[in-house]
């Protein structure tokens, strides 16, 4: 239990991280571009500005500029260290030697700035929210020049920056979460507003489907793919811990149902070389299997482990009622379990004929899903089914089935009746949609070609024959 509560408090810590470099960042870089840079490029307005940046990187050092406006002075502190200088300049040995002086131990007592120059590749996403920050300050708050907007919230979304960098073991708890989130949220729809209404638009609707969607590997990747903030590094920590973590809270999960010898069906399941042991359990055995077994519970656990079929319903609702059933699966380290996630949320249409998918965990491969209920009361239709769906999943996952595993799989049944709302039509035009565009590629959004997403397109062409085949009406 431990295990799972500390792995939300560390996705909490990658929720807002993913928020702040992901939407947080783009807001930003559109604020930089329409409202600071106006039409100027990048690098114009850097040049524009060296001399300043120059003696926020080197303040007490006088340079060639200084004898038209003095800025090097002994009590001045910078706020740009040499790495950031670097990133945004290029620098060239000195050549007018009447510019460039050194002193004694070979320090630099003047420098030349006619032989720095703003490199010209660099465009607004080159910088991460510190260097953002001191750029607005150094050339524009810090010499009176006005700006768009309240640099206020700039500030705050740094603040969140450098509280998630300070963490050392990478995990938030709940109520920091909510406030930091709110804080953020907030700074970020501001920053937004002042870029244009339409834009705000945009983002309101990003951020609203990024708070209610499950975080997203293809969101997380790009950020450690593109992003400016070394901070980002924390990002790949945390997906490489989930890995490992993974393992470790499967097998606590899996001994401690294995333990307990009182369930309502077992079956081994052959695809390929993988043998599937499934074993089925009453949610109410495995809510009691760690406490003392009293005779109390054990009372309990009987009525749970029949109530299954005594539930009644009436004949009308029969057809559509369904149960929780929940998959946690023992899989081997081999797996893939974050695409394979997000492969079985993108095609849960297809696996919904046996069991619905309501939601994949990330942590570990715990699958929740529901059932019809007359499929649960029937034992053989149960079987088939949970047959039927490995075999699915095994299939669309690309699970490699030629090397031999043993897959130990805990069903945890909940017999009460799910809150279950008619969702089948607005799945079945998800799927009709991205059956039209053939063109695009529905991971990435690139067309079919994508080199990175060739074996996915491959699945997609196979899910797409079986769609205008025989699977059609079921689905
Ligand atoms: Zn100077
Ligand atoms: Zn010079
Ligand atoms: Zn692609």
């Amino acid at each position: 239990m431990d295990a799972l509560l500390s792995d939300k408090e560390s996705w909490y810590y990658m929720k807002l991280l993913t928020f702040t470099l992901g939407i947080g960042m783009e807001v930003l870089h559109q604020y930089f571009e329409q409202k600071i840079l106006q039409s100027m490029d990048f690098y114009v307005f850097v040049e524009k500005y060296k001399h300043y940046l120059f003696h926020e990187c080197f303040p007490t050092v006088q340079c060639c500029e200084c004898s038209q406006m003095q800025l090097a002075a002994q009590s001045k502190r910078g706020c740009l260290n040499e790495i950031q200088f670097q990133l945004l300049f290029e620098i060239a040995p000195p050549s007018k030697l009447d510019h460039y002086k050194k002193g004694r131990n070979n320090t630099i007592v003047k420098d030349c700035l006619c032989r720095i120059d703003a490199k010209r590749s660099n465009e607004v996403d080159c910088m991460d929210i510190t260097l953002m920050c001191a750029i607005i300050k150094s050339c524009l708050i810090n010499n009176n020049t006005s700006i768009y907007g309240n640099p206020r919230f700039l500030e705050t979304i740094k603040e969140t920056r450098n509280f998630l960098a300070h963490s050392t073991d990478l995990r938030i708890a709940k109520s920091e979460f909510d406030t930091r989130w709110d804080k953020t949220e907030h700074a970020v729809i501001e920053i937004a507003s002042v870029v244009g209404n339409y834009f705000l638009k945009l983002q309101k609707r990003k951020i609203d489907a990024f708070k209610d969607n499950e975080l997203s590997m293809e969101n997380i990747k790009t950020i450690i793919d593109n992003n400016a903030d070394e901070v980002k590094k924390n990002l790949q920590t945390l997906v490489a811990d989930q890995r490992k973590n993974t393992i470790l809270i499967k097998d606590e999960i899996i001994e401690n149902l294995t333990k307990y010898k009182d369930y309502l069906d077992e079956l081994s399941i052959d695809i390929g070389s993988l043998k599937f042991e499934v074993k089925q359990y009453a949610l109410a055995v495995v809510a009691s299997c760690s406490a003392e077994e009293t005779f109390d519970s054990q009372v309990h656990q009987k009525d749970a482990a029949t109530r299954i079929s005594e539930v009644s319903v009436t004949e009308k609702d029969k057809d559509n009622s369904r149960c929780r059933v929940e998959w946690r699966l023992e899989t081997p380290s081999t797996w893939n379990l974050l695409e394979i996630k997000e492969t079985l949320e993108k095609f849960s249409a297809l696996l919904r004929q046996w069991f619905e998918i309501e939601f994949v965990y990330v942590g570990s491969l715990v699958i929740k899903t529901l059932v019809k209920k007359n499929v649960l009361d029937n034992q053989d239709q149960m079987r088939k089914s949970i047959h039927s769906f490995l075999e699915k999943i095994v299939d669309v996952c690309k699970i490699k089935t030629d090397v031999s595993a043993v897959i130990k799989v805990a069903l945890i049944i909940d017999p009460g009746e799910s809150d279950y709302k008619e969702e089948a039509e607005e799945q079945t035009s998800k799927i009709e949609m991205n059956k039209k565009d053939k063109t695009t590629c529905i991971f990435c959004n690139k067309s079919f070609d994508c080199q990175n997403c060739l074996q996915k397109a491959k699945i997609i062409s196979s899910l797409e024959d079986e769609l205008s085949g025989k699977n059609l009406n079921c689905i």
